[in-house]
């Protein structure tokens, strides 16, 4: 199974993929968590441009889809194929929020994605609204050049118009308790008892 957690900045998706792959390994899953971008030689570039703002919107579609293929090659493809689960925290999902909200047309990065990478089983989408996720990124003290109202707005409404039945929202305003409870609850068809 490959499960990925999207949403906008400050929406604990590394907390809940903890929550979900512990979850997991008490029933004897085998479970491969992995990040995007990673810490790849692409994925390192990708990451110092979040900060800076220094790449074009196009080198970081390019950078992006390198960073992808290499990831999917060396880790998701042959974690996939021995039947572990892969819990994703960030997708080609993200690509398409961030660079689409710097103008690159979703449909095209889902197309260009879609042509080698594996469509996920599941995307738990973490849902908060903007106001509360800048108000979680204010308090972490680290804030990059997207994490404004307008770009998270804009990301925002990239996973809204995604409709598939893949694609799952969880309403992850709420404590963290609640919310792992949510995931489950939405990944239920899945997930061993
Ligand atoms: O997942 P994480 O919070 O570490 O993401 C780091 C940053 O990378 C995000 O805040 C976002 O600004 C940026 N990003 C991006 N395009 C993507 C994925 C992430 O600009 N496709």
């Amino acid at each position: 199974r490959l499960i990925v957690f999207e949403g906008i900045d400050g929406t604990g998706k590394s907390t809940h993929i903890g929550h979900l792959r512990k979850y997991l390994e008490d029933r004897g899953v085998e479970v491969v968590q992995s990040f995007e971008p990673t810490r790849g030689p692409w994925g390192r570039m990708l990451r110092d441009s979040a900060v800076t703002g220094r790449l074009s919107v196009r080198e970081e579609v390019d950078l992006f889809l390198k960073d992808r293929r290499e990831h999917v090659e060396t880790l998701i493809a042959p974690a996939l194929a021995r039947g572990a689960w892969v819990l994703l925290d960030r997708y080609y999902l993200s690509m398409m929020a961030y660079q689409g909200a710097r103008g690159v047309d979703p449909a095209s990065i889902r197309a260009a994605n879609e042509e080698f990478a594996p469509v996920p089983d599941a995307v738990v989408w973490l849902d908060i609204p903007v106001s509360a996720a800048l108000e979680r990124i204010g308090s972490r003290g680290e804030r990059d050049a997207f994490e404004t109202e307008a770009g998270l707005t804009a990301c925002r409404s990239v996973f809204a118009s995604v409709h598939e039945p893949w694609m799952l929202r969880v309403d992850a305003d709420a404590g963290q308790e609640e919310v792992a409870r949510r995931v489950r609850e939405a990944l239920r068809e899945f997930l061993p008892e």
